[in-house]
């Protein structure tokens, strides 16, 4: 996957904020334990010696270097043990005095074993994703804005829209609290304003504040967009993007001028993203005749086979709100 220099350079400095951030934690608790133990400060400036110890050696015979390293090796270890015990016996955990890094496995250096590591990784695809939303321009919300008194609760079609409505916003609250990169996909159908975009909203920034990486936006616009990048009109790519996020959300189906490009678009989304185990949350006023109707057999059997269906009930949100002065 391809990540825009934007992307790079907010990464680099997100992955230089948490060692700073490492850094800092960890000469303020130097500071405290060493108030209270003044012993801690020779033994931790005699590991930090180590390194000077070491360039020391360099130029010296190839046998020799070895026994010396071995030496100061075992030094080392005993100054961490001593330094352990003496924080055991001040009251201290014994690991008060490593570093506290985000990312143990990189020691947020963003690099392990000169592969690139999972959490520079991670952050790459969420600020390209982010870059991309960016364009998109589709409002965020919170779940405690959901309303479900928006949702009449009389009885229509041998069903309480509110009640209904109610199993919806738990599914979504609960999709977006147990998410992982293989959640399954979700197809949201219904008619005009009942909280389809809404609800994707929350769930997109929910997973946004747990750093996922998440693709958010109108069909129409991210087609366009795909259509102008594959046609030389801009530069991007945007479907690049849309099939490696860990989430994408596909708002409106139906909403995009129709073409054999859009289709073929649709397909190549879906089922790559069903081929890599990704989820997707696709969301269309059609209802499921129409949408039968207007895609094609093949685009058809991936969103009824590989979607669950999530129906949304109700009066049009902002009629109601009309209303009733709200
Ligand atoms: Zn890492």
């Amino acid at each position: 996957m391809k990540y825009t220099h934007a992307a790079f350079d907010k990464a680099q400095q997100e992955l230089a904020q948490r060692r700073d951030s490492a850094e800092a934690e960890y000469r303020t608790r130097l500071e405290e334990v060493s108030a209270n133990v003044p012993e801690i400060i020779s033994l931790t400036n005699s590991l930090k010696n180590t390194n000077f110890e070491l360039l020391k050696i360099i130029g010296r015979q190839k046998g020799e270097v070895k026994g010396i390293i071995a030496q100061i090796r075992d030094k080392n270890l005993n100054t961490q043990r001593t330094i352990k015990e003496l924080l055991k016996t001040c009251g201290y955990p014994e690991d008060y005095l490593e570093y506290t890094y985000y990312c143990p496995d990189c020691k947020d250096t963003g690099y392990k074993e000169g592969e690139r590591c999972h959490c520079f990784t991670g952050l790459l695809k969420k600020y390209t994703a982010e870059e991309l939303n960016e364009n998109c321009h589709i409002e965020l919300h919170d779940f405690s804005e959901f309303r479900l008194d928006f949702y009449p609760e009389s009885v229509s079609n041998g069903m309480s829209p509110r009640e209904r409505m109610k199993t919806v916003y738990s599914n979504c609250k609960e999709y977006a609290e147990k998410f992982r990169e293989d959640s399954p996909s979700l197809f949201f159908f219904g008619r005009t304003g009942l909280g389809k975009t809404f609800l994707s909203s929350c769930i997109a920034n929910e997973l946004v504040q747990k750093g996922y990486s998440v693709v958010f936006g109108s069909i129409l616009k991210l087609f366009r967009k795909i259509e102008d990048e594959h046609f030389g009109r801009t530069q991007g790519d945007t479907l690049d993007v849309i099939e490696n996020a860990d989430l994408v959300i596909l708002d409106d189906l139906g909403s995009e001028f129709q073409t054999s490009f859009t289709d073929s678009v649709l397909y190549e989304i879906v089922n790559e993203r069903i081929n890599l185990g990704k989820p997707t949350i696709i969301s269309t006023n059609l209802s499921p005749n129409e949408y039968s109707a207007r895609y094609n057999e093949r685009i058809i059997s991936r969103l009824t086979g590989c979607f669950s269906p999530i129906m949304f009930m109700g009066e049009d949100i902002r009629h109601v709100k009309l209303k009733n002065n709200l």
